[in-house]
């Protein structure tokens, strides 16, 4: 848990240069100049190339710090990577919001991963499982001495089981998977539990009378969740044009219909997933591998369902995210990736649950947020106002004239290249029209 004490409220950060928001947030988070280096790339040309096979160079994606987040009593800078707009602005937007009532609490459960080896061509599955499970003291005694760190650490396997998969005949004849559960401390755990996996194999296969399959964890990772709630005030739900006891109804009753839908659950999700894929990211996490499990998770009871859901009471909305999320602040991609490691300085994370807790509080945050504007002024306003800005920049609009080109661009409702090509020229032609109307 970190114990710093910086505060997250930057007001009007957003209106600063790149360079006046390091030198802010630098200043916030108690580093040097030296260390914000990192933040252009965060990896040498040699690293990468020790990273993955037939590099050729790099590859940039914005790096961005949310706002206003309090989790568990403590301020965080939230650090974020990703290529949308509006994701940062809503995460910070909402996590304001839920500051006025306290911030997002965080139960995160223990690190426990698990391991499958799939034994196949077993004649007679249930004396097979009645083996394992016989053998399974000196399975996981075994797995404790080939793990001594870990274990010294206070992980380490914690326990092994079988389940028949399939039972003779079958292409496979008799198939049962042995779990080997493994509490991973503060590693995501993968190349930790494959490696004991696969040192575990011989032995499980002999207790069961089988041939060796697959050794690899399982990346359901349902038993390393994180749950967050929240409660978000009336008062700061509202906006100039909508009372908040208004926003709280619709919010609520736009949570419900990803409740009754599928279709729209697979829509909220990414709500979600926009924040805790974006932290995920900044901090050099297995986005894919929490991706498939969050997924997963999320049908577990035969029918896709919500991540986050979100009530209204007292007067203010109450959200509720739980996923699993197996996160790591040692190994991985943290061992090359500087701009990773910078990611966890800046947000204070000195251990993968507070990591999960930031991760799930930018996705319940980034969920109030989608859902609030969804369900109040339709998506597409705030949206296209940045997707606007964009454009112009592709267009090549001098930074002076931005805010101009888009502003036309978003009244004509008409939000192409070419449009944008049209109004500058306008504008050169007619610098007058400038601040028309
Ligand atoms: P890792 O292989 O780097 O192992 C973590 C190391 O950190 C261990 O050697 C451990 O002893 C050490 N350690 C130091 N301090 C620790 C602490 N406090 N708690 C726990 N361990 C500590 O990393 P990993 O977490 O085993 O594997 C993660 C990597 O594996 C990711 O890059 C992931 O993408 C990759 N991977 C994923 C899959 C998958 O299916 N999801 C499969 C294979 C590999």
């Amino acid at each position: 848990m970190s114990t710093r004490t910086t505060s997250s409220r930057l007001p009007g950060l957003y209106t600063l240069t790149v360079g006046e928001r390091r030198r802010q947030v630098a200043e916030a988070a108690g580093l040097d100049d030296q260390a914000l280096a990192a933040l252009d790339g965060g990896l040498s040309e040699d690293d990468a190339a020790g990273m993955i096979e037939n590099v050729l160079g790099r590859y940039a994606l914005p790096f961005a710090v949310a706002t206003n987040f309090t989790v568990d009593g403590i301020d965080a800078l939230v650090p974020m990577v990703i290529e949308e707009p509006s994701v940062v602005a809503a995460a910070s937007n909402a996590a304001r919001m839920v500051r006025a009532a306290g911030g997002f609490t965080a139960t995160v459960a223990p690190p426990i991963v698990t391991g499958q080896i799939q034994l196949t061509h077993i004649i007679d599955v249930d004396r097979a499982l009645a083996a394992v499970t016989e053998a399974a003291p000196v399975l996981l005694a075994r797995a404790r001495e080939l793990t001594p760190r870990l274990c010294a650490r206070g992980g380490g396997p914690i326990a092994v089981s079988a389940r028949v998969l399939a039972r003779p005949p079958g292409p496979d004849g008799g198939v049962i998977v042995v779990e080997i559960d493994v509490d991973c401390r503060d590693a995501m755990g993968a190349n930790l539990v494959n490696t004991l996996c696969e040192r575990l194999a011989e032995p499980a296969a002999h207790a069961a009378a089988g041939r060796v399959g697959l050794r690899i964890l399982s990346n359901l990772s349902d038993r390393r969740t994180v749950k967050v709630t929240c409660r978000a005030p009336d008062d700061a739900l509202a906006d100039a044009r909508c009372p908040g006891a208004l926003v709280r109804t619709a919010v609520a009753a736009a949570s419900r219909v990803a409740e009754l839908d599928p279709y729209r659950a697979v829509t909220h999700n990414p709500g979600v997933m926009n924040g805790v894929d974006a932290v995920l990211v900044a901090t050099g996490q297995d986005w894919r591998a929490v991706e498939a499990g969050a997924h997963a998770f999320a049908a577990r009871s035969g029918a896709y369902r919500p991540l986050a859901v979100w009530r209204e009471a007292e007067g203010g909305l109450i959200g509720e995210l739980e996923l699993p999320l197996a996160v790591g602040t040692v190994g991985g991609a943290l061992h090359v990736h500087r701009g990773a490691r910078l990611a966890l300085r800046l947000a204070g994370v000195d251990a993968a649950p507070r990591l999960a807790a930031l991760a799930g509080a930018a996705g319940l945050a980034c969920n109030l947020a989608a859902l609030r504007a969804l369900a109040t002024d339709g998506i597409q306003r705030g949206h296209m106002a940045l997707h606007a800005r964009a454009v112009a920049r592709a267009a090549g609009t001098p930074t002076e004239l931005i805010d101009d080109v888009a502003d036309a661009l978003a009244a004509a409702g008409d939000i192409r290249v070419e449009a944008a090509r049209v109004i500058l020229q306008q504008l050169s032609q007619d610098p007058s029209l400038k601040d028309a109307p």
